[in-house]
């Protein structure tokens, strides 16, 4: 089976500031990939030339075997704040992308996200949990065949983290769509992930991948959960030497 998207950038660099090198990473349809790295160390940068927003570096970024050379209709984002149109609202900015006044897929998409009862509600009446998913729901509307997602809950207290984590999680089963997340949470990357490369800062690139072979729904207090996410911290931390 072919890559859905293969990343070669030999460099990104703003003037003098060289931020990613060597970057190389693949993404295999039905999985879902995270890049784990600290803060600073290029993750917006990297996500920001695959969707395409972002063309000025050195290298190829293919999706679907197409080198990609503009803004992306096949992939959906959503970042660290939800980014609405104030004076819209959720359901006409959920639409907002594909420029009409419904979509089949919207019916099921509210109820997935709990939102049907705030459809009609506008972004300042809503609390920061529901205002992110409504850009879930406005980055999935289109059926992307890519989510890219760029520290989507990292706004979010813990409750409402983890609660957002599993609805993620329904919404993509749902959907064929695959996941493409960057975060710097370890226990946020092993809930969701099947497979995590990590990040290593200045220059940037993949220096570890750990495949997550454990069953889902997970259970954060497992011990299988606790002692992987516990594996990554020590080489994070160890010979990694990025904490
Ligand atoms: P991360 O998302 O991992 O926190 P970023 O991709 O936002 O990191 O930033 C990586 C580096 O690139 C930082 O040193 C940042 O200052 C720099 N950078 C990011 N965007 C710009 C920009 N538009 N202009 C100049 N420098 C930038
Ligand atoms: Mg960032």
């Amino acid at each position: 089976m072919g890559k859905l998207l293969e990343v070669e950038i030999t460099k990104k660099a703003f003037g003098d500031n060289l931020v990613l090198s060597g970057m190389s990473l693949g993404l295999e349809k039905n999985r879902f990939t995270t890049v784990l790295g600290p803060s600073g160390c290029g993750k917006s940068t990297l996500l920001k030339a695959i969707v395409g927003l972002d063309s000025e570096y050195d290298g190829t970024i293919r999706l679907n075997g197409t080198r990609v050379s503009g803004p992306m209709k096949e992939c959906g984002m959503v970042f660290q704040e939800p980014r609405l149109l104030p004076w819209l609202s959720v359901k006409e900015n959920i639409l907002f992308p594909l420029g009409k006044s419904n979509e089949p897929n919207l019916a099921e998409l509210l109820i997935i996200l709990e939102l049907e009862r705030f459809s009609k509600s506008l972004p300042k009446e809503l609390s920061g949990g529901m205002a992110q998913r409504v850009s879930l729901a406005r980055a999935l509307i289109s059926l992307p065949e890519l989510l890219l997602l760029d520290e989507p809950f990292s706004a979010l207290d813990i409750v409402t983290r983890h609660k957002l984590q599993d609805k993620l999680v329904e919404a993509l089963r749902e959907r064929k769509t695959v996941a493409l997340m960057v975060t710097h949470d370890i226990e946020e990357a092993v809930y969701l992930s099947d497979t995590i490369h990590v990040m290593k800062q200045r220059p940037s690139r993949i220096v570890k991948t750990y495949e997550i072979n454990l069953a889902r729904p997970r259970d954060r207090a497992s011990p299988q959960f606790t002692k992987k996410v516990s594996e990554i911290y020590r080489d994070l931390r160890g010979h990694l030497m990025i904490l």
